[in-house]
This record gives structure tokens, sequence and C-alpha cells, in this order.
């Protein structure tokens, strides 16, 4: 390992993420603590979103490199389960100091590649290192159980183990947060990790993995393979995977869960989402407009807790309509590396494309177009995959502008004559990540967080990601699985528990064995 310097430098140098030359480099799986570029010949291209320059090309893995990552991984596996917890939790902590000494690096690699503003994607790797810091504590977090005395002469306990190889594949809109919010868990508890990164930024999990390598991680407990859907089906299908994170869109999430269970994998799989902003008339409505601009149009909409449905309550309606509009055509759209800017471009031209379809399609519809962002204009940019800020307004539950997720800055509004309705319309939404309601009032808040099914509820908090010792995770067809991903839902996925009952055949005053099925006494 080298220092923490060189290894930025290493990454860059590779895959020269955002230089200024366009200069291709290719970037490569990590396996067993090296680069290497596998056997497959297919590759994928990495865009610069700001400048639609194609600036890397990334490996698309085969289902040998995949075997080859899994096969690594269980051999390391093999001695990491060994090592003891203390051991472990120092590891984690070396590795926290080098990631928050390397949170700039690592933010620009990430605008680099998805287009986010800088002090975006510095956001983005503070939450990350946020689990990075709750994983430190694993000493504390897998303490078992035990009962002295459970029958004359017999103690029950129980404590929890790894599960062996565990893979995470993760969607393009966090590319450090999204595979923090599994590995440092998973390799606290003692798994050997193979994380399949978004094939649209896959740089990021370089220098991630460099910089476990530097912690002290022995190699092979955490490897990268790139790739797609081959990449993706060779883990879904690999025998000795025993368990699957997946985060991204829900048809996806939906098939990654019917076709690892049916392996025999534990699987936790989140989907997509549509969140919806309640704004009731008592709110401090130019509190409500700031928080929801920033929410709906902040990373551009592709935020899986972004809102994107707003629904006003009674004679909130035009008014905070207004107060939308006018700081929608406010916001700052720019290149993500332009410290004034405040929204950088979408992820693909495919992406921005899909985007002003659907604007249009919510027009033809019967929504008032209110802010049209389509044709946005970034000087110096004009080949960049930019959208600006735009809103619907009048939208009803039958569009497709508003069943379909955009993921992109776009703001439908929806208008309830009373709470009741409202929350009708959040519970009858298929998607059920993240909620939240504006409200000076504490019974509506109370009412809402009871009767919303949804995972995610902030209450005045436009954006209610729970934090690193919470688990995060939606309901309905935004979780596929029955656990949260971090948190002690984290912990509890990436192990599983044994109990015991134990006793030793020299105490006193133990009956002979018996033939009736054994109870307590
Ligand atoms: P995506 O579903 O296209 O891709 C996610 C991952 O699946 C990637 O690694 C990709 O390579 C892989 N993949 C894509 N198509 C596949 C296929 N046909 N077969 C097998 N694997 C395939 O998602 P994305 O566009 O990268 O990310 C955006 C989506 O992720 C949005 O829907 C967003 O809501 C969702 N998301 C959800 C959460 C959450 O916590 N619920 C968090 C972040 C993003």
């Amino acid at each position: 390992a080298t220092d923490a310097t060189s290894a930025a430098g290493v990454a860059t140098a590779n895959t020269s993420p955002g230089t200024a030359d366009g200069a291709r480099g290719l970037v490569e799986h990590w396996i067993a603590g090296s680069p290497t570029p596998g056997s497959s010949t297919r590759r994928g291209p990495v865009w610069n979103p700001a400048t639609g320059e194609r600036q890397a090309e990334v490996v698309l893995g085969s289902r040998a490199d995949v075997d080859l990552a899994v096969q690594t991984a269980a051999k390391a596996f093999e001695s990491w389960r060994e090592v003891s917890v203390t051991r472990r939790a120092k590891i984690l902590f070396a590795f926290r100091e080098l990631v928050d000494r390397h949170v700039d690096d690592l933010a620009r690699i990430v605008t680099a590649e998805h287009g986010k503003v800088l002090s975006d994607a510095r956001g983005e790797v503070l939450r990350g290192l946020e689990v990075v810091e709750f994983a430190c504590g694993i000493p504390q977090l897998l303490k078992g159980e035990f009962s002295d005395q459970v029958s004359t002469g017999v103690d029950a306990y129980s404590f929890r183990q790894p599960l062996g190889v565990v893979a995470g594949i993760t969607p393009f809109n966090f590319p450090v947060m999204v595979p923090m919010w599994m590995h440092p868990i998973a390799i606290a508890c003692g798994n050997a990790f193979v994380l399949k990164p978004s094939e649209r930024d896959p740089s990021a999990s370089r220098l991630v993995a460099e910089l476990w390598q530097q912690a002290g991680l022995p190699d092979g407990v955490f490897n990268v393979v790139n790739g797609d859907k081959e990449a993706v089906d060779g883990l879904l299908e690999h025998p000795d995977v025993a368990a699957v994170s997946f985060v991204g869109s829900t048809p996806i999430a939906k098939y990654v869960h019917e076709t690892a269970t049916r392996t025999g994998k534990r699987v936790q799989a989140l989907g997509g989402a549509k969140n919806h902003a309640v704004v009731l008339p008592d709110a401090d409505l130019d509190f409500a407009a700031d928080h929801i601009t920033a929410a709906g149009y902040g990373s551009a909409g592709q935020r899986c807790m972004a809102i994107s449905a707003v629904v006003t309550v009674g004679s909130a309606g035009d008014t905070l309509v207004e107060k939308l509009r006018q700081r929608a055509i406010d916001v700052r759209v720019g290149v993500g590396t332009d410290d004034s800017a405040e929204m950088g471009p979408v992820v693909t031209d495919q992406a921005r494309e899909r985007i002003v379809a659907a604007i249009q399609n919510g027009q033809s519809e019967g929504a008032a177009l209110v802010v049209d962002g389509r044709g946005l204009r970034v000087e110096g940019h004009e080949s960049g995959f930019f959208v600006g800020p735009s809103l619907l307004d009048k939208v009803t539950p039958a569009m497709r502008v508003y069943q379909d997720e955009i993921f992109g800055p776009v703001l439908v509004v929806l208008r309830a004559d009373t709470l009741a309705e409202a929350i009708e319309i959040v519970n009858a939404n298929p998607f059920g990540n993240g909620t939240a309601i504006f409200t000076g009032s504490g019974e509506a808040a109370r009412t809402f967080q009871r009767k919303v099914t949804v995972g995610m509820i902030g209450i005045n908090v436009p954006i209610p990601v729970p934090m690193a010792f919470y688990s995060f995770g939606g309901w309905k067809d935004s979780l596929f699985g029955d656990r949260h991903v971090h948190g002690p839902e984290g912990v509890g996925f990436y192990t599983r528990a044994k109990a015991v009952t134990s006793r030793w055949p020299h105490v006193e005053g133990l009956s002979d064995a018996a033939f009736h099925f054994p109870s307590s006494g």
C-alpha cells in the first residue's frame, strides 16, 4: 500500500475522470488487491455530463470475471472471519481516517462522472463516512445475549456470525454513499464483499478499494467487478454468493430479488421512488418552498429521496405554486465544479431525453407547465446533459407524469382539499420510499406519520434520510426483501444468529437424559 495522496493519484491516472484534455482511461476491476481488466473485451462509455464528452471506458465484466472475484472473496473470507472483532474495528477506524482525508478527492471523481455539484458530492461522501463511523462500533454491535441458569446447570446464549461472500449492486446516483451503506458493515461483520458499482460512474469505487487496502484490510476481502447485466446475473446466480444488497430502479430491484432468492440467497433490494411533500395551509410557506425547491432540484432531481410530487392542501395551493415558480427560475444551473452552481447536469444524454419527453407528456396530458426547463443552455457547455428546473401544476394521479419516476429536475403539483385526501394520494402510490409534511400542527404531523404507508418520513424536513445508526429503507415497490440497509438492520442482514444451549456434565444435581421434550425447571 502506498501513502494516501498517491492513492488519489493512481485512481485519477488510470481513469482520467474530469481531465481537461478528455484523455480516455480504462476503469478496471479490483480483485485480490490489484486492478485487472479481466477476461471480457466488452467496454462501456463513461461520460462527462458537463461537457457531453466520452471521458473514459469501463470494463464490462464477464461471468468468468465475477467468478474470479467471488472465488477470491471466498478464499479471503476463510481467514477474515477468524480475525478478532477488535482488530476488524481497528481497520475500520483506519479506513475512516483515510476516507475523511480523501473526501475532496472522492467528491471530485463523483462530480466528474455523475455531474452533481461539488458541495453535493462532498455531502454524499460525508453521509457515507457516517456509515463507516457506525461500523467502527462493531464490537458493541455484535454483542450477543446470555441467560444464566435457564434450567438447572444449563445456560443459553446467542451470537451472530458472518454469512460469507456478500455482493452489493449499486446505482449511478450515489456512487460513494450507496456502496458505503453496505461494505463497511458487511466487512466489519466479518464477510468478504464484491461490489458491482454503476457502469455510468465507476471510478470512485477504485479509490475506495485503495483506501481499504491502505487501511490494512487483507487483499480479497473487498473486490470490485465492473459491468452491466452480465456481471449482475453472474453474482445473482453464483452459488458462493450468500447475500445480495441491491439499490436501483424498481423493475431491476424486483428482478434481483426474484432471481437471487430463487437460488437461496438473502436479498435486500431497494427500488425507485416518488416522494411526496404534503403542504398544509398552516405551514410556513416560504420555508416549505425553499426546502421543496432544494429537495426537488438538488442533484438535478436524481436522488431516491428527492421530492418529486407536491400535494398542496386547501388554500396553500396557489400561494405555494407561485413561490415554487419564483424559486425554480432562480436556481443556478451550471457545471459541478462551478462553486456558484446549485444544480448540475443529468447523468447521460439518454436521461436528458427521457426527462424532456416526460415534461412534454405531462403537458399533453393536461398539466399546466409553470416552469419549462427544456430549453436551458449553459454557456460554454452547450453539449452538456442539462435540463433546467421544471414545474407542472394541476397534475392528477391518473397522469403518467405523476405515476412514473422521472428522476430529473421536475416537480409536479397535485391539489387536495384535506389532509385525509392528501394521505390517500400518498398511500395510493405504489412507491413508499420517503415523504414529508410541512405544517405547524403537531396533531396533523402525528396523524400523517401514523397513517402513511411510507418507510421514511420527514416533519418539516424534506429529505428524511435516516442517520447511519438508524436503518434506511422504503415500503411497497421501494423495497423488496424485509431488511432495511445500514444501522441495526444492516448488521442483522450481514450476519446470522446461533443460539446455544449449554451444560457441563460435571455440574452437580443434573438429571439423567430423558425422552420427553426438554422443558425448563
Ligand atoms: P438501475 O436500476 O438502472 O441500475 C442499478 C444497478 O443495476 C446498476 O449497477 C446496473 O448496472 C444494474 N442493472 C441495470 N439494468 C440491469 C438489468 N437489466 N439486469 C441486471 N442488472 C441491471 O438504476 P440507476 O439508473 O443506476 O439508478 C437510479 C434508480 O435507483 C432510481 O430508480 C432511484 O430511485 C433508485 N435508487 C433507489 C434508492 C433507494 O434507496 N431506494 C437509492 C438510490 C437510487
